[in-house]
């Protein structure tokens, strides 16, 4: 695997329970993926020489993100290993553009887009959809970095220095964000996780509810196929997650619910954390058995509801001193936390509870991602 944070660190459990030798290139030798892995050789995704002698003695190569430059992509695939998902469907993920103008031609619906290369681009598009607009780097955004809400065409000129193609979309009024996760092997098995919400707090997601609560079981179907689709037609190897925003639509016969996507991630995500816990395959070992090659797994819920929160960095740098209480306190909560240097606002861990009743698992899980921060001491 090339990369070495929380998704290596969570792949290394069932990877040993497969009986498999994960190796992680890892980028600093403190990182929660080279912590666990009982082989971590270190070297930068960007290093073609490096990453080249990493991939030679793997059988199978696969990303904790997706970052790694095409040219280097391009080296590994003319070694010869296999690499999943490959550079052609990877692309889609990496660069927002080319993932719009791609959903575009398959006829899945996005917001409004344009791309714009100098102010007066911004002003055309603003004018067409409506102020304000979102705008977006094509590339490298996490998190909401790179995400920017723009009032009037000046507020990007900053974006333009050097000759940059920014994404615009227009500003979707949704009622909430989903998230459809699917799984794919290289033979074209799939298998769909349950359709989630997730809950975002200022960029950041904080509460994954799987499955999205009163999710219309026709929007759900639509997402779900819409979400395979795209692993087929993109030829996606791994794990697939799109994301998407649930939009209101008032029409003759009431008001009803559509979709669009917002955008797509090729490899285990934040808004599958829940399936560790609550779902019969978690999205982790999902993914290792799609890019083996090996057949799927059941992604059918565990229980009725499952609650995921992210635990953020913040008061607390020693976090297993919070564990005596918090354990004690809830016997079905799940926590997992990444190895990280705590820093305000990181994703360092989070937690998984599951059961019947949502509001209660909430409260949980707020409650446990709260104590671990430090936002509550009690
Ligand atoms: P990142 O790659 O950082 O996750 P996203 O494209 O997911 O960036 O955007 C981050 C957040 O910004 C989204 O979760 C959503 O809340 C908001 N957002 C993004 N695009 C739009 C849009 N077109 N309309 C309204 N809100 C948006």
């Amino acid at each position: 695997m090339i990369g070495s944070g929380q998704l290596a660190r969570m792949s290394v459990g069932p990877a040993v329970e497969l009986g498999l030798s994960l190796s992680v290139l890892a980028t600093d030798p403190d990182d929660g993926g080279a912590l666990a892995a009982a082989h971590a050789p270190v070297g930068h995704h960007a290093d073609l020489d490096r990453v080249l002698e990493f991939a030679r003695h793997c059988d199978v190569i696969t990303f904790d993100h997706e970052h790694v430059p095409d040219e280097v992509l391009r080296a590994v695939e003319d070694l010869g290993v296999p690499m999943h998902p490959r550079p052609t469907a990877l692309q889609f993920a990496q660069d927002k553009l080319a993932m719009r103008r791609r959903l575009g031609e398959l006829a899945i619906p996005c917001p409004r887009w344009a791309s714009a290369r100098t102010v007066d681009d911004v002003r055309e598009f603003g004018a067409s959809v409506g102020w304000p607009i979102i705008a977006k780097t094509p590339r490298g955004g996490y998190d909401g970095k790179g995400v920017r809400l723009v009032s009037q065409p000046e507020d990007l000129a900053d974006w333009f220095a050097d000759g940059a193609e920014i994404l615009l979309e227009e500003k979707v009024t949704f009622r909430r964000e989903l998230a459809a996760l699917v799984a794919r092997s290289p033979s074209g098995q799939a298998a769909a996780w349950p359709v989630v919400e997730t809950v975002q707090t200022d960029g950041i997601c904080t509460e994954v509810l799987a499955p999205a609560p009163g999710l219309d079981p026709g929007l759900a179907a639509a997402v779900t196929e819409a979400a395979l689709k795209i692993a087929g037609e993109l030829d996606v190897t791994g794990v697939l997650a799109v994301e998407l925003f649930e939009i209101g639509v008032d029409g003759p016969a009431g008001a009803t619910t559509s979709f669009v996507v917002n955008e797509l991630a090729m490899r285990p995500h934040n808004s599958g954390h829940w399936s560790m816990d609550g779902a019969v395959t978690g999205q982790f070992e999902q993914h290792l058995r799609a890019v083996l090659d090996l057949p799927l797994g059941d992604p059918r819920p565990r229980d009725r509801w499952t609650v995921m929160a992210n635990v953020l960095g913040g008061d607390i740098t020693e976090l297993y001193s919070t564990y005596r209480h918090l354990l004690a306190r809830d016997p079905a909560l799940k926590v997992h936390l990444y190895g990280k240097a705590v820093r305000p606002g990181r994703k360092i861990g989070h937690v998984n509870v599951g059961g019947d009743d949502l509001d209660d698992l909430r409260e949980r899980a707020r409650h446990a991602a709260d104590f671990i921060q430090g936002v509550i001491d009690e």
